[in-house]
């Protein structure tokens, strides 16, 4: 017997422009997959699961498509640190201080957080890789989540030390052991992918290397480009030059890349990523939204890193959509225009949704699957409470999800159709335990780390900087 889950009654926002929305509808699901999506969708009684989906906005699950996941013990931590006490105090400090159960616990904290706040597909882009076994906790951390995830392959200290003009290539090894004996198939709710660090940040001879790894192995690649002083070294061009670049990358943050290397993406089909709460906070230029979408690239959004941000896309949302309207109306304004007469300001919320939403979902090289409520797809998807003070009376429910709605908001979460979140409380995952491996976690390493000179005297409650930054790595 099929397994069938009826949501009805909801607000549905499918964020497939052939369905659009229902002010009242249903949502039906078999065997994990979305089957039908209407005002009114009849089963025999007995025959489906029901959720009652009224007061509830119902739309795809959020896609995040950049998060260095194992960071998360250390969440906000670097909130009033500069992009080099991270590098410093965090990436290349505290990191190696981990032990496989610690990227373990970090993954599946911060998967966990994700989910929990209704990002139902998360790429991890995992650069702490300190030997095979942190690899294979990274990866059954993401499993445990119970969320969709791709683990994007980003090696590890020896990598990341000194940056850039690192000589290291990426641990070739490794990525072929993981991709044999953890994802000899792309159908599974975990995939790989390919975390580069790319010509900003290695040798010619290197991200060459790495480069052919990729293609060795068909893996889609995530790279970093366009993030501060460093990412005007013209990385584009570098591939351009090397016929490297294709829709099977994702460029990330593309902040101070010219405009001529965004037409150069967006002519080979690549994708783009904007973190723009992280972007702004370390200073890599003001987020590209606006700009890659002059030359026809529709973005998707990430997280990046909880160390001095927040988690959930809700604000990632906000930050996005703000930052782009201020720049929108400095320049309007510079130009001595006004919107007086009426026009239409340039980006919308729903833009803004679906860069959360489907976008993620190309970006994710996942569009197939996930990204929309449309009949065939997977049933990722979640349940946002409207019946509230701060949501009701709800007038503009896209609106409503982008300005206004936060994580304790999200009361139901399917995964491929499996219930992770029910009533707002997470159904196969005790939160407790999450929390108490993360604190074990984080005082492991706290403690290792009291001894290591270069760090600093760590405290925690906001007051510690970490205290070398003169001789972090040069990264710009
Ligand atoms: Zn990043």
């Amino acid at each position: 017997m099929s397994d069938r889950l009826l949501l009805k009654s909801g607000y549905v926002l499918t964020m497939d422009p052939e369905i659009g929305e229902l002010p009242v509808g249903d949502v039906l699901v078999e065997d994990g997959r979305i089957v039908a999506v209407a005002a009114s969708v009849d089963v025999d009684p007995g025959c489906a699961e029901i959720i009652d989906a009224t007061d509830r906005i119902v739309l795809p699950g959020f896609v995040d498509t950049h998060r260095h996941t194992w960071q998360a013990p250390w969440r906000n931590i670097a909130s009033d640190w500069s992009l080099f006490h991270y590098l410093w105090g965090l990436h290349t400090g505290l990191s190696k201080y981990y032990r496989p159960e610690d990227t373990y616990n970090g993954n599946l904290l911060g998967t966990a957080e994700a989910l929990d706040s209704g990002i139902t597909t998360l790429l991890d882009w995992s650069h702490n890789l300190r030997t095979p076994d942190h690899t294979d906790g990274a990866i059954a951390g993401l499993r445990d989540s119970g969320a969709r995830t791709i683990f994007a392959h980003g090696g590890g200290a020896p990598q990341w030390a000194v940056l850039p003009g690192n000589d290291v290539p990426h641990p070739a090894d490794d990525v072929r052991r993981v991709r044999s004996e953890h994802f000899s198939s792309n159908d599974g709710l975990t995939t790989m992918a390919l975390a580069l660090r790319g010509p900003q940040f290695t040798t010619d001879a290197v991200s060459e290397h790495d480069f052919a790894l990729a293609a060795e192995l068909d893996l889609d690649i995530t790279m970093h480009v366009g993030d501060g002083e460093l990412g005007k070294t013209r990385p584009i061009d570098w591939l351009r030059d090397r016929d490297l670049l294709s829709d099977r990358i994702t460029y990330v943050h593309c902040c101070t890349l010219g405009d001529d290397e965004l037409q150069a993406i967006a002519d080979s089909g690549g994708k783009a990523s904007v973190a723009a709460d992280v972007e702004m906070q370390m200073g890599h230029g003001w987020p590209a939204t606006g700009r890659l979408l002059a030359v026809g690239i529709r973005p998707s959004l990430s997280i990046d890193v909880c160390t001095s941000t927040g988690g959930h896309m809700f604000g990632l949302m906000r930050t996005a959509l703000g930052s782009q309207r201020a720049l929108d109306n400095a320049r309007l304004e510079e130009s001595g225009g006004t919107l007086a007469n009426g026009e239409p300001i340039p980006l919308t919320a729903r833009d803004m949704l679906e860069f959360a939403t489907i976008e993620g979902a190309r970006a994710a090289g996942l569009d197939h699957k996930i990204g929309s409520l449309t009949p065939g797809k997977d049933a990722d998807v979640i349940l946002v409470r409207t019946d509230t003070l701060g949501m009701s009376p709800l007038n503009n429910p896209v609106g409503a999800l982008v300005y206004n709605a936060h994580p304790g908001l999200v009361d139901t979460i399917l995964v491929a159709g499996r219930v992770v979140k029910r009533d707002g409380a997470l159904t196969h995952l005790d939160p407790k335990h999450v929390l108490e491996l993360a604190h074990a976690t984080r005082d492991h390493v706290l403690e290792q780390a009291r001894d290591d000179e270069l760090i600093g005297d760590i405290e925690l409650g906001g007051t510690w900087t970490p205290r070398n930054p003169a001789h972090a790595p040069s990264h710009a």
